[in-house]
């Protein structure tokens, strides 16, 4: 299945893309997209359900496909030829840090470059979604765990990141830096997480391109060892890494964003994204 949010940001409603391509509400089947409702009950629940009798949706804006989620964890350097291109050493274990939930925004919604910005940057990331607790957690069992997955871009300013001092956290963290979606589908419609093709183009130029089979850690690798440190509840979302091509990698000069660019960008049966970058609002 793929299910979406939609209606303005704060507001939004659960629904469902039937097999025409057209958008169906679900609010008769569950409140929001998050949490306990993306248990595997839940999910056959919705499955089960009559699509065509709900009712037919044509909305404005697509929100983030996920309401709320507790925690979004980022693992950095996660693709052999993207550890290349910044010219560090492939981790030996998984690099893990941590973006505000209060980034997450629509697929499609204007992204902000903070006041101050000089390296504001782009990375297309398969995003994993939890489904249902997972503590101490083997490999063999994670995907179990896995609601499903979707596109995240995980917007990063690399100056915040790396010369301010401290951890990653400031410079992937402003408001917007996380547009999530446009469907969260759902794990059974994915046969092969480890290899989905990746892309991002900034003004109709490629920059990135990429397939989760050059992952250094793969997803079920990644949720039995986020489990050991912590607890990841349902909602939760994983930003699994981004292949080559960022901003940052480009030689001989770097390339950054400014206002008034669009990122378009999406992975393979996961959907496609499009923002308009514009000035921080306060
Ligand atoms: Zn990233």
């Amino acid at each position: 299945m793929k299910l979406l949010r939609y209606g303005p940001a704060g507001a939004e409603k659960p629904a469902i893309l039937d097999a025409e391509g057209q958008i169906r509400d679900i609010s008769s089947l569950i409140s929001d997209l998050g949490g306990d409702a993306l248990s595997d009950a839940s999910l056959d629940r919705i499955r089960q359900a009559d699509i065509s009798a709900l009712p037919v949706v044509q909305p404005q804006r697509i929100g983030a496909c996920i309401a709320r989620p507790g925690k979004f964890i980022c693992v950095g350097l996660n693709y052999a030829d993207h550890a290349k291109e910044t010219g560090k050493a492939p981790p030996e274990e998984p690099i893990l840090f941590m973006k505000a939930a209060s980034a997450v925004v629509g697929p499609n919604d204007d992204v902000e470059i903070p006041r101050g910005s000089q390296k504001t940057d782009w990375e297309v990331e398969l995003g994993v979604v939890i489904g249902t607790r997972a503590k101490y957690v083997d490999e063999a069992q994670a995907l179990n765990h896995v609601a499903g997955y979707c596109v995240v871009n995980d917007v990063s300013e690399r100056a915040f990141q790396s010369e301010r001092g401290g951890q990653w956290t400031k410079g992937k963290s402003h408001d917007t830096f996380g547009p999530t979606g446009p469907w969260l589908v759902t794990r059974d419609e994915v046969a092969n997480p480890q290899n989905l093709a990746l892309w991002l183009d900034v003004d109709g130029v490629r920059r990135q391109t990429g397939n989760t089979n050059t992952m250094i850690f793969g997803v079920a690798h990644l949720v039995s060892y986020i489990s050991q440190f912590m607890t990841l509840e349902p909602g939760d979302i994983i930003a699994t890494g981004t292949p080559p091509g960022v901003g940052m990698g480009i030689r001989p000069e770097p390339v950054f964003l400014k206002a008034g660019q669009v990122m378009t960008l999406g992975i393979e049966g996961l959907g496609e994204q499009r923002q308009t970058t514009v000035e921080a609002r306060a």
